[in-house]
């Protein structure tokens, strides 16, 4: 907060301002995030519901973690910050950007451009420029901002990375820890890739956010765990109970390092939520097989197809294709949402939209704002697939996950996330109320692309 704000807080003996701990848990849904809760085999996350307000909220589409985790950290949806999906066509370089589909997809791409990718270029130029990080703004005023593992970092504070194979640095915020990558501070935190199915990922990032509480080394710090979707994906949605049990007390040790439940809420606001949910799959689909020109990019729940000609004609080609839900494209200033031969077209208007057609094609949650946007990045294919309940697009190395969970798809399955706040005074409907709920906790102004938010 600005010096002005706390000597104004200070003489009015308003409260100080609490500092604010965002837990992303990737993957997680609502209904295992209910039911852990009500049953206590969360107790931490039962404790902070008890304190706090709950609700569950949408997620952006594709409802993958590079685009969702984007969103969280912009306050914004794909057309501002212009990441497409877990693989696209990089239409400036010519070449496929692969964030890591599958380990398999990772070879197929070229693992060291991946690893760049993925490492670097998604925060350093993949990343739109209009789009505002939460670490930007709120460092921009003054405060701390600390982030654990998220993808989606992009600061203002160069960090030298702490192994060899990497050569720049990353530019991410004051207190910046990603995978042992790169560690602004040393923590004594343990490698963070060893035995991945048994958690050693968030092992580490418990570590680091237990240092950073016991040293109050943040007013603001993103703490993401990424190995709950993991064990999702291999286990399928609302199976993945140890994760979950991981997860909590991962969230368990920064309370204990506050001094325990009552010193942490003293000190900290809280928002507890996921990037995307996950929904069961059985069946995989090869959406190229079925598209006859132009580059197809697939992988999880969703595809895109990047053409030089027209649309239409691929859009009906993929009629009544294996897998296929819902076709995406724009047509003039409209965009057309396609399902087996059914269509509805749609536009912004003056409040709202303006549409035309079978309103059931999109009446996924958001579903509207959520494809508007997806079509609406630079980055994106022409064609964007979303695909049917049950169904996977098998990736670049023809890796899926049939047989447990996966995510990406505009339906509520994939797309709807549980949202805990506590402390902050904003109702958060979607992911991207996140960051601009962060600077008004801050009273820092929002961007003007942000939403307005609604108060709780
Ligand atoms: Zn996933």
């Amino acid at each position: 907060m600005p010096s002005g704000m706390r000597a104004f807080a200070r003489s009015q003996r308003i409260e100080p301002t609490k500092k604010l701990i965002l837990v992303v848990i990737d993957g997680l849904t609502p209904s295992m995030f209910e039911a852990a809760v009500a049953d206590r085999a969360a107790p931490t996350l039962a404790f902070l519901a008890a304190h706090g307000r709950y609700r569950r909220a949408v997620s952006a589409f594709p409802s993958l973690t590079p685009v969702c985790l984007s969103s969280l950290v912009t306050g914004s949806l794909p057309d501002v910050h212009e990441i497409p999906h877990l693989v696209w066509w990089n239409r400036a370089e010519q070449r496929l950007v692969e964030y890591g589909s599958s380990f398999g997809a990772v070879r197929a791409a070229g693992t060291r451009r991946s690893l760049q990718d993925t490492v670097y270029e998604l925060n350093a130029t993949h990343l739109g420029q209009r789009a505002v990080t939460v670490y930007e703004a709120l460092e921009e005023a003054g405060l701390t901002t600390a982030a654990v593992n998220i993808t989606c970092y992009r600061g203002r504070t160069a960090h030298r990375p702490t192994v060899p194979v990497l050569t720049r640095p990353a530019y991410g915020p004051k207190r910046f820890f990603f995978y042992n990558l790169f560690e602004s501070d040393v923590t004594g935190a343990p490698l963070a890739v060893r035995n991945r199915p048994a958690g050693t990922i968030d092992a580490y990032a418990e570590a680091v956010g237990r240092w950073l509480v016991t040293r109050d080394g943040f007013d603001f710090l993103v703490f993401y765990l990424s190995d709950y979707d993991y064990a999702s994906h291999a286990q399928g949605p609302d199976a993945a109970h140890e994760a979950l049990a991981r997860c909590d007390a991962a969230v368990g040790s920064l309370v204990s390092a506050a001094g325990g439940e009552e010193d942490f809420l003293e000190r900290y606001a809280v928002v507890v939520c996921a990037d995307h949910g996950q929904t069961p799959v059985a069946e995989v689909a090869r959406l190229g097989e079925h598209v006859a020109t132009g580059r197809v990019t697939g992988s999880n729940r969703a595809g895109m197809v990047y053409l030089d000609g027209e649309a239409r004609p691929v859009a009906e080609g993929l009629d009544g294709a294996p897998g296929v839900d819902v076709v995406l494209f724009r047509e003039g200033d409209e965009a057309v949402a396609r399902r087996d031969g059914e269509e509805l077209r749609f536009e912004r208007a003056a409040e709202g939209w303006a549409t035309s057609g079978d309103a059931s094609i999109l009446d996924q949650p958001n579903a509207l704002e959520r494809s508007w946007a997806a079509l609406a990045n630079p980055n994106a294919g022409e064609l964007i697939v979303s695909a049917a309940a049950g169904w996977e697009f098998a990736d670049l190395a023809g890796r899926h996950h049939a047989g447990g969970g996966s995510h990406g798809s505009l339906l509520a399955g994939d797309s709807e996330v549980p949202m805990l706040t506590v402390g902050v005074d904003a109702e958060l409907a979607s992911i991207t109320d996140v960051m601009p709920a962060a600077l008004a906790h801050f009273d820092v102004t929002a961007p003007a692309y942000a939403r307005p938010l609604a108060r709780a």
